[in-house]
């Protein structure tokens, strides 16, 4: 079943005239135009020629249960034929209340304040970690602590606790940047330390860190057990369990976001479960609606939620966007959820620990290092990459039919749920033979001027 091929489209080149593309230098689209999409089926995108290209990166870390999502798909429509939109102030829907209910019986935290992307639930946390103590008459208690390699999002409140290089760079003086503190990343630990005395040292410094500004610290926010942006840097859950325990000892917020690593995506409905923590805030969006609308939630505990109960307006959590819970992408969380069942999160650590296998080849490859995989999540690190891997390395894959964007030199595969072996087996050759193909082409030495194509004898180089 294969389409045939189409003529050659000028969308591509109408996008880059006209489309601003995220995460992009433009520039580089002179000689690379983007790739036009006509069509998905499960984990496959259909391109414009009619070529199938697996979406090993979920499109971005959103699309969890696969493109065309037929029950996902039917909720929306039904809710489309009932309402669209309505604002949420002074009215509501069933959408927002059933999803509420139903992240409240999942995660224990209840209280569902609604945006659209990621970004704005980081923006909603650390505004209502501060407010809940300013309403407790402790205003000084306004600061903020993340971990190194934090990624929180790309608005300027956000970027406070976004440590991206790159970032801080560029929008730092916009910004009022938040501490932080190290992270006990696994492949940073000294050789002499064992595990839990590497997450202690780790613990300690954040230690020492609250003991001199707790009185003045709102919250520490974290990505539990994953730094996706970072480069797919890990912790272990007895890290986040050690940071929950501070938080509480010093009266500072624990935000756990897990816009990247919940809903299933680490092998558990949260990944907070895996170190049985329970945050102060938790902070969803991506796989919520499955990959099909914008929509995110933070949600909190009766304690933060009382703290704003009152007569007083400006004790009220002040905060809103246009599009808060809006109800067509409500009922694409409902049917996402409906969907993430217990039987499926079981499924898919089995199917995780298939795919594992059918990826050993990349974990015994020579030049990949520090394997490590977590949920459906994989990532390895390309020991001496060559310049400018991580965009070559995405032309490679693309050319072998699969989406693949390396951070840095790390390689990762974030895929739907609904992966099969086969896809994977495709996924996993594509992989590696964009590998050797990038570290073949590196090695082969740089043309030289001499040579142009003519001739050159070895006599002719003498002098
Ligand atoms: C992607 C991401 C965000 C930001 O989400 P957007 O929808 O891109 O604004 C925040 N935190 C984490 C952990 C993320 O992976």
């Amino acid at each position: 079943m294969t389409t045939p091929p189409q003529p050659p489209s000028d969308l591509p080149a109408r996008s880059v005239q006209a489309v601003w593309h995220p995460c992009t230098q433009m520039k580089r689209h002179e000689g690379a135009p983007p790739l036009e999409i006509v069509r998905g089926e499960g984990v496959w995108l259909i391109d414009a020629q009619g070529r199938r290209i697996l979406d090993a990166v979920s499109s971005w870390w959103v699309n969890v249960f696969g493109h065309n999502q037929p029950q996902i798909k039917a909720a929306i429509a039904a809710q489309m034929d009932r309402i669209e939109h309505v604002m949420l102030a002074g009215l509501t829907h069933a959408p927002v209340v059933e999803l509420s209910e139903r992240l409240l019986a999942r995660t224990g935290l209840g209280h569902a304040h609604y945006g659209s992307d990621g970004a704005s639930a980081t923006e909603i946390a650390l505004k209502m970690s501060a407010h809940y103590w300013r309403n407790g008459a402790r205003p000084q208690k306004n600061q903020f602590i993340g971990l190194a390699g934090g990624y929180h999002g790309e608005t300027v409140g956000a970027l406070a606790v976004t440590d991206v290089p790159l970032l801080r760079q560029s929008y730092a003086p916009l910004v009022r940047v938040a501490a932080t503190v190290p992270v006990p990343d696994a492949r940073r630990k000294p050789a002499q330390l064992s595990e839990a005395e590497w997450v202690e040292h780790c613990a300690a410094a954040l230690e020492q860190h609250l003991q001199e500004h707790a009185e003045r610290t709102a919250a520490l926010i974290v990505e539990p057990l994953v730094q996706c942006a970072a480069g797919f840097v890990f912790h272990p859950p007895a890290y986040l369990a050690r940071a929950r325990e501070l938080c509480t000892q010093y009266e500072v917020h624990l935000v756990a976001d897990e816009i990247a690593v919940g809903m299933g995506r680490s092998g558990r409905f949260l990944a907070c479960e895996q170190a049985n923590v329970r945050p102060d805030f938790l902070c969803l969006s991506k796989g919520l609606t499955g990959g099909y609308l914008p929509l995110s939630v933070v949600l909190t505990t009766d304690t933060v939620y009382a703290a704003f109960y009152d007569d007083d307006v400006a004790r009220g959590f002040l905060h809103s966007h246009s599009y808060t819970g809006n109800p067509l992408a409500c009922s694409a969380a409902l049917a996402t959820l409906e969907l993430l069942d217990d039987a499926r999160l079981a499924a898919n650590r089995d199917l995780a620990a298939r795919l594992d296998a059918i990826f050993a080849p990349l974990h015994a490859h020579p030049r990949l290092a520090h394997a490590r995989h977590i949920g459906l999540i994989w990532a390895w690190d390309v020991t001496d990459a060559p310049a400018d891997f991580a965009r070559r390395y995405a032309a490679a894959a693309l050319a072998r039919g699969a989406l693949l964007r390396p951070i840095g030199n790390t390689l990762y595969f974030m895929p739907p749920y609904v992966i099969d072996e086969a896809a994977a087996m495709h996924l996993r050759d594509a992989a590696l033979g964009a590998l050797d193909a990038v570290l073949m082409e590196s090695r082969a030495p740089t043309p030289s001027p001499l040579h142009d194509g003519t001739a050159v004898t070895p006599q002719a180089a003498l002098p």
